[in-house]
């Protein structure tokens, strides 16, 4: 079987490329291990569609982001859950290390605002008119009106259907195990089963934790890991807030859901090797939702519905993805180490590399993301086994 694309992995970065592709007309194919959206990109609740707070780098990202967000669910014929309730960064210090506090939130909009990002201080009253159940304890706030949430499990199925309906086939239960190269280029890819998918034009590899092993078979190390990141939703009899809300120095993000609250924001579960899935660990829950009590005390003794820590997420040592095509070979493209917060800026991210793989030249906004950040010039290249795993 041969397809101009072949795309590795059918999270909402795979699902994403091949619905913006085959819209174009291009010829592709999906080739996933399980199902659509059985990675980072399915799971529990919603998905913060976030720019505050987020690295420089990735901000022109989410300005190109939002307007595609506000037209999604038209583009994709489907209810994706996507609303755009604003999102607050809220502060409790004068002075977080070097990075955050009250003292940075005048600097940190400026920046945001000076980078596409609609982005306002909050003082203390103000925090209190978006959200009546912070604590007495928190001073202040980062609020950009354009942050919200979409429901992820929705979204990437949704582009996998629109893409299918443009003409993109999609393989499940379909390992891709090697990449077999000729020459300077991937000519095909074979499968756990046996098959072998020819590129005509490009591999595109978007399956996440599967990424950097299969770059090491091109000799290429990337330095990305991967870890289980810990979400959860919590019954509430009444609404406890009514934004998308991260915080300054607590590991703590929350979500008004349906009847309950999302909370996150950076807690682990753990990889049983068994099962092959992640699996919740029960102090980190706790510490979870006491942060939680402590900037909403109306979390009171609110109980957990649900935790969700089936799904692996890469994370790369910048906590900036690389979107970039491999060294030692011309047409093998990457996407990965998203680091907990690929999501909102899929929509962006996949348009670019959609026009990079049928236009001229890499586009500028992924430049940021090049592979190449990570060498020093006139450095000889070291082979992947000469780094430890
Ligand atoms: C609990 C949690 C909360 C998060 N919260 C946010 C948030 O609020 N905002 C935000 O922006 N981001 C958030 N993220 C991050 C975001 O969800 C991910 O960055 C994003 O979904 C990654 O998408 P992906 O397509 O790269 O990977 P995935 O969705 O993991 O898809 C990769 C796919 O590749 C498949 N695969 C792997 N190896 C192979 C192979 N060899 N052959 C074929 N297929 C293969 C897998 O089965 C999988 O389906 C969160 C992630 C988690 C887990």
């Amino acid at each position: 079987m041969r397809y101009k694309f072949v795309i590795v992995g059918a999270g909402v970065y795979g699902c994403a490329l091949a619905f913006y592709l085959a819209r174009r007309g291009e010829q592709v194919v999906v080739l996933e291990s399980a199902e659509v959206a059985s990675g980072a990109s399915g799971g529990l609740g919603k998905r913060g569609v976030r720019a505050n707070r987020r690295a420089a780098a990735e901000l022109p990202l989410m300005r190109l982001a939002y307007p595609l967000w506000e037209r999604l669910a038209d583009d994709l014929g489907a209810d994706i859950g996507y609303e755009r309730t604003g999102g607050l960064n809220l502060v409790e210090q004068e002075v977080t290390g070097t990075t955050g506090g009250l003292a940075s939130l005048r600097a940190r909009a400026w920046h945001q605002r000076e980078l596409g990002i609609p982005t306002e201080v909050l003082d203390r009253d103000q925090v209190r008119e978006y959200e009546p159940g912070a604590a007495e304890t928190v001073h202040g706030a980062l609020w950009c009106p354009l942050d919200g949430m979409a429901d992820h499990t929705a979204t990437t199925r949704a582009f996998a259907t629109a893409a299918m309906a443009a003409g993109a086939v999609f393989e499940e239960h379909t390992e891709v195990a090697q990449l077999i190269r000729d020459g300077a280029r991937v000519s095909a890819v074979e499968t756990a089963d046996g098959r072998r998918f020819e590129a005509g034009e490009a591999v595109v590899l978007l399956n996440n934790t599967g990424v950097a092993d299969l770059a090491a078979t091109l000799d290429v190390q990337l330095p990305l890991w991967w870890l289980i990141p810990q979400a959860m939703t919590v019954k509430t009899a009444n609404p406890i807030c009514g934004h998308l809300l991260g915080h300054d120095h607590r590991a703590l993000s929350m979500k008004p859901l349906d009847g309950s609250v999302m909370i996150s924001g950076g807690w682990r579960g753990r990889w049983n090797p068994e099962t092959r899935r992640g699996e919740p660990v029960q102090q980190n829950v706790e510490r979870n939702l006491a942060e939680a009590r402590t900037v909403f005390p109306a979390l009171g003794d609110a109980i957990v519905e649900q935790v969700d820590t089936r799904s692996a997420e890469t994370c790369s040592v910048d906590a900036l993805p690389i979107v970039d095509v491999l060294p030692t070979v011309s047409n093998v493209l990457i996407g990965a180490g998203w680091s907990g917060h690929g999501f909102a800026i899929a929509p962006a991210v996949a348009t670019l590399i959609a026009d990079w793989l049928t236009g001229p030249t890499q586009p500028d906004t992924l430049l940021p993301l090049r592979y190449q950040r990570f060498r020093s010039p006139g450095l000889p290249v070291s082979r992947s086994h000469d780094v430890p795993r």
